[in-house]
C-alpha cells in the first residue's frame, strides 16, 4: 500500500492563489502539505494544472441514459410532472429498464468520473440507492435529507417535508429538494410552502428554482439557502432557466448540477459550458470562469456542509485531486474548457480513479482494480471495467448502444 506520495512540478490552484511549479504531498486519504515532497515523488514533466476534483451537486443515478426525453413540436412543459409522464411512457425508458439497476448506477458513476467528478449526490431516497452507492470508489453523499419536490403531487420520496427537514437540522445534513420547477400556482408557491412549514433555512439545497419571484430570491438570500442551477435541463424542458443574475447578485450560494442525461447536459463539463453560453445569451455579458469554477467546487461543498473536508486544495482536506493538461494559461479558463480526455489524474481520497498511463504505479500501489481504455485516442487507466459494462448493456438492449458521456474508442 502506497500510503504517501507527492506530485511535483505542478501548478496548483488553491483558494486565492495559483502556485506555479509547486508540489503536493498526499498521506493516505488527505492532503498533508502543499509545497512539500515525500519519498514517493512523481515529478510531472509537462506543465499540468491541479484543482480540487469536481462536485456534481445534482444527479439521478438511475436516470443517466440517452436519448433525452422532452416536450414535442416546439412546446414546453408547465412543470416537471409532464416530463415525468413522458419519460415513463417513452420507448427509451423501456430500453433503459432492460439493464440491471447496478449497471445503471455504474454507468452513472462513469458519467461523473470521465468528467472529473468524485463527489456527487444521487437525488433519490436512501432506501432505494444505499445498496448501489455504498461500495463506489467515488464519494456519493449519504448524509442528506430529501423530498422529491415541494408540491402535493411530488413523488413520494423519503418521509414528509417536516420530518425530513427536521432530520437535516438535527444531523447537520443538507435538505435537498427540487423546488419551483415549473409555473403552475402550486409549484411556484414552493418557497411559501417551505416557509409555512418552518422548513426554509440554510440547510436547504433548492434545485432548479425556475419559478422564483424576486420575493422568493430575497427570502432564500435572507436564510442562506443554496440554489442549484441546472441550465441544460431547464432550457430543454422549459426553454427558460432561473433568474441566475439576480440570484448571484443576491450573493446566494449557487451550484451547478447536471440533473440526469434524460433532460440535462451529458456531464458537468458540458453543463459548465452550457451555463456560460446561456448566461451570455440572457444578459449579453460573460459570467466569469472563476464563478463557474466555484459553483462546482467550494459552493457545493458548502451546500452539502462538507466544506471542512472537500471543495478546495488545503492541508488536511481530502485528497480529491483533478490534474489536467491545460488548454489555456489562465487556470480558471483552462478549468471551464476542460475536455474528458485531458484529465491526467483524478483521485478520490488519494486513490486514483482515472488517469494517464504514467500513473499505473499509483493505481497498483493503492490496490485499485483498473483497466486500460482508449479515450478519444488517448490511452488511459480507469477504476473498474467500463468496457465490460458497455458489453453487458449492449447485450441487455440487443444493439450497439453508445452514450456521449462514455467517451471510449471501440
Ligand atoms: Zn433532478
Amino acid at each position: 500500500m502506497k500510503e504517501s506520495y507527492s506530485l511535483s512540478g505542478v501548478s496548483i490552484l488553491t483558494e486565492g492563489s495559483f502556485l506555479e511549479n509547486s508540489s503536493i504531498k498526499i498521506n493516505r486519504d488527505k492532503i498533508e502539505d502543499i509545497g512539500s515532497l515525500s519519498g514517493n515523488n512523481m515529478k510531472i514533466k509537462d506543465n499540468l494544472y491541479l484543482y480540487p476534483a469536481i462536485i456534481n451537486v445534482h444527479d439521478h443515478f438511475r436516470g443517466n441514459y440517452l436519448p433525452k426525453v422532452g416536450p414535442k413540436n416546439g412546446t414546453f412543459y408547465l412543470n416537471w410532472s409532464y416530463w415525468d409522464n413522458d419519460l415513463k411512457s417513452a420507448p427509451v425508458y423501456e430500453e433503459r429498464e432492460k439493464n440491471t439497476v447496478e449497471d445503471l448506477y455504474t454507468l452513472s458513476m462513469y458519467k461523473n468520473i470521465f468528467a472529473g467528478v468524485v463527489t456527487v449526490n444521487d437525488h433519490y431516497p436512501h432506501a432505494l440507492n444505499e445498496q448501489y452507492i455504498s461500495g463506489m470508489p467515488i464519494r456519493l453523499i449519504t448524509n442528506y435529507a430529501i423530498v422529491h419536490a415541494i408540491s402535493s403531487f411530488a413523488l413520494k420520496w423519503g418521509d414528509s417535508l417536516k420530518v425530513e427537514h427536521k432530520r437535516a437540522v438535527e444531523n447537520n445534513f443538507p435538505f435537498i429538494t427540487h423546488c419551483a420547477e415549473g409555473f403552475d400556482e402550486e409549484t411556484q408557491s414552493a418557497i411559501k410552502t417551505l416557509e409555512k412549514n418552518k422548513c426554509l433555512d440554510d440547510h436547504d439545497v433548492l434545485i432548479h428554482c425556475i419559478g422564483f419571484s424576486d420575493e422568493d430570491i430575497k427570502k432564500v438570500q435572507k436564510v442562506g439557502a443554496t440554489v442549484v442551477w441546472c441550465p441544460g435541463s431547464n432550457m430543454y424542458m422549459f426553454n427558460v432557466t432561473c433568474k441566475i443574475k439576480k440570484i448571484l447578485e443576491a450573493h446566494i450560494n449557487v451550484c451547478i448540477g447536471t440533473d440526469s442525461t434524460h433532460s440535462g447536459s451529458i456531464n458537468i463539463l458540458e453543463e459548465m459550458r452550457f451555463a456560460r453560453e446561456v448566461y451570455g445569451k440572457m444578459y449579453k455579458e460573460e459570467i466569469s470562469p472563476e464563478s463557474i469554477y466555484k459553483m462546482v467546487t467550494i459552493n457545493p461543498a458548502r451546500a452539502f456542509r462538507i466544506q471542512p473536508d472537500v471543495g478546495t486544495l488545503e492541508n488536511g482536506k481530502q485528497a480529491d485531486l483533478l490534474l489536467i493538461k491545460p488548454g489555456d494559461q489562465d487556470p480558471y479558463k483552462a478549468f471551464v474548457n476542460l475536455q474528458m480526455e485531458d484529465i491526467e489524474l483524478l483521485t478520490c481520497k488519494g486513490n486514483p480513479v482515472y488517469g494517464s498511463l504514467e500513473y499505473e504505479e499509483l493505481f497498483k500501489g493503492r490496490g485499485v482494480e483498473y483497466t486500460k481504455v482508449k479515450v478519444r485516442k488517448k490511452n488511459k487507466l480507469i477504476v473498474g471495467d467500463p468496457v465490460g459494462l458497455m458489453k453487458r448493456i449492449r447485450k441487455a438492449v440487443g444493439f450497439e448502444k453508445v452514450f456521449d458521456f462514455i467517451p471510449l474508442d471501440d
